[in-house]
């Protein structure tokens, strides 16, 4: 397990975040430095800020207070520098938000064609390379609504990957899945993590924070109470809310 509190060698790094939707009062004095290669399990009840933590580091949603950076790079608020560090970490959310009336290759060729000016013979083979990857080389030609629940986001973690990404963050990615198709996306993420992707992810699957994970982070009301090892917190967590947490979840 690699270990970097500091921030300037820290892939990603918050310091002293705040955020807020109005008056609410949301993620509050959030540190959190990942080290490159590290896998990060969030868990938390629902409302305590775990969505919002993931927004917050691509600033899609703004923050209040604190500060965010990217490979030691200060993320600002708006611009070209923005759109770049952005770049930098890639996104899978609960709801795979393919595009709908565009091929499954056609999804992941987007943003490299788009944003970076990728030719598209060479997005095209990048998107071959990863459908490969994820499990889904017959598949490129046919829209999202052709495949299933776990397939579709098998290819909205290909389409973060175009991107050539250094960290991943997932909110709650097998969330919205039948029980059945849950495991060949943890499956995709576990061998993502094993090849030293940077990852946080938002999940209640146990057994994938147990196998995985080198860091918990368990989240109430907006603040990280508890960072540890995912062993740790699931035998001897150390807080009361983590204890009440796990006897629901658990
Ligand atoms: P989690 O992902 O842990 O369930 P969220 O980050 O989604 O938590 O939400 C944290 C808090 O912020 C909750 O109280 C939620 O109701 C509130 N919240 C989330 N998104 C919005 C929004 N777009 N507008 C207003 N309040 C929001
Ligand atoms: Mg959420």
């Amino acid at each position: 397990m690699t270990e970097a509190r500091d921030e300037t060698t820290a892939l990603i790094s918050m310091r002293g975040v705040d955020t807020y939707y109005g008056d609410h009062h949301v993620l509050k004095q959030i540190d959190l430095q990942l080290a490159p290669g590290e896998v990060v399990v969030v868990v938390g009840p629902s409302g305590s800020g775990k969505s919002t933590l993931c927004r917050s580091i691509n600033r899609l949603e703004p923050i209040r207070a604190g500060e965010i950076r990217i490979g030691g790079e200060l993320l600002p608020e708006e611009g070209r520098a923005l759109t770049r560090l952005r770049a930098r970490v890639g996104m899978v959310f609960q709801q795979f938000n393919l595009f709908a009336h565009q091929t499954v290759e056609e999804n992941i060729m987007f943003a490299p064609t788009r944003v970076r000016g990728v030719p598209r013979a060479e997005a095209r083979a990048t998107a071959e390379r990863l459908l490969e990857r994820v499990g889904l080389t017959a598949h490129a030609k046919k829209h999202p609504h052709q495949l299933s629940g776990g397939q579709q986001q098998r290819v909205a973690i290909a389409r973060a990957l175009a991107m050539q990404p250094e960290a991943l963050l997932f909110d709650e990615p097998t969330s919205a899945l039948d029980p059945e198709m849950v495991q060949e996306v943890l499956d995709v993420m576990t061998e993502l993590a094993r090849e030293g992707m940077t990852m946080l992810v938002v999940t209640h699957e146990m057994g994938f924070a147990r196998k995985v994970a080198d860091r918990l982070l368990f989240m109430d009301d907006g603040r990280i109470v508890e960072d540890t090892t995912p062993e740790s917190f699931f035998t001897r967590p150390a807080s009361a809310r983590g204890r009440e947490f796990l006897s629901r979840v658990l």
